[in-house]
């Protein structure tokens, strides 16, 4: 069956018609690379905002996303070039780590201890949402997000989209992770960054379903929380941090074997447990820095609109 236009639509057919070829363009390159990451409630609510947009805020939202699909697209990394690149082999998973660090220098200790975090998170935990796509070693991580580097300091950020570990150089220091949680920081870190990969989304049903809550506390100036009575936290960061660093912390106390965890939070985890045999691993120093690619696609999306890489 053939759709008749009418008068008023041929009217403007030209521009909406350009539109539309480049709207499709544009849902194409998600649909190949970044779409099957968004949740199915904010494809409807992306989708609801896009039709409304014009050309270039859709490339700029494109862009967005594609930033946050691939991190060496993101500003802090475009004109940086990593000094280290050492590669973790675990089971069969390749997974290199980045040094743009100017205060870091990794060892071949250091790439080890990482590598046995990883190997030590996918034998209990092998079921990754998001593969491990890279770790990186960076100076612009803030000191703190709650306002206090020395009782909360930020040692790594997690960006599940991209698969990426970012780690900042106090992962490095050669002392306990926290006073509550005496293990090795850059171990610890590792495993506490992992656990927001995986278990965040999965374990906070069950922790709220135990009663394991937050409110906001109100009294602070930054976004700290209070936890409800019965919600016995590990450690201090997990408490202030709210439902998702307190998983993470309950599973790197759970993973080094640091009796204080809550019994309830330890038999939820070990619910979870798949304690597989360690898995063998490896580390190399890359003769030869390679950085990650673009998918083709994209490539050729971003030339052909123009869109300035360089921010
Ligand atoms: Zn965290």
């Amino acid at each position: 069956m053939v759709e008749h236009l009418g008068p008023s639509e041929s009217a403007v057919s030209e521009t909406n018609l350009r539109q539309t070829r480049e709207l499709r363009l544009a849902d194409f390159v998600i649909a190949s690379s970044v779409w099957e990451t968004i949740e199915s409630d904010d494809q409807q609510l992306y989708t609801d905002i896009e039709i409304n947009k014009t050309e270039t805020e859709q490339l700029a939202e494109l862009y967005e996303l594609i930033q946050a699909k691939y991190w060496f697209m993101q500003p802090e990394y475009l004109n940086m070039f990593p000094h280290q690149q050492w590669d973790i082999e675990v089971g069969n998973h390749v997974t290199p780590i980045y040094n743009y660090s100017s205060r870091v220098h990794i060892d071949p200790l250091n790439a080890r201890r990482i590598a046995h975090s990883v190997a030590r998170f996918s034998a209990s935990f092998p079921d990754m949402h998001e593969p491990l796509n890279a770790i990186t070693v960076v100076d612009h991580l803030p000191e703190t997000v709650f306002g206090n580097s020395t009782d909360f300091p930020m040692h790594a950020e997690t960006q599940v989209y991209a698969g990426m570990i970012a780690l900042s150089p106090l992962a490095f220091k050669d002392e306990d992770y926290r006073p509550d949680l005496p293990v090795l920081a850059l171990e610890a870190v590792m495993i506490h960054e992992q656990a927001h990969f995986l278990l965040d989304r999965t374990l906070e049903v069950e922790w709220e379903a135990a009663g394991f809550t937050w409110e906001y506390d109100k009294t602070d100036n930054y976004e700290l929380y209070l936890p409800s009575e019965s919600n016995e936290c590990v450690t201090e960061y997990g408490r202030v941090g709210g439902v998702y660093e307190d998983i993470a912390e309950s599973v790197t106390a759970y993973l080094s074997h640091q009796g204080k965890l809550n019994i309830t939070k330890q038999n939820i985890i070990a619910m979870r447990d798949s304690m597989l045999r360690l898995p063998e691993f490896d580390v190399s120093k890359a003769n030869e820095i390679k950085l990650p690619q673009l998918p083709r696609e994209l490539h050729y999306y971003l030339d052909h609109n123009r869109v300035d890489t360089r921010d």
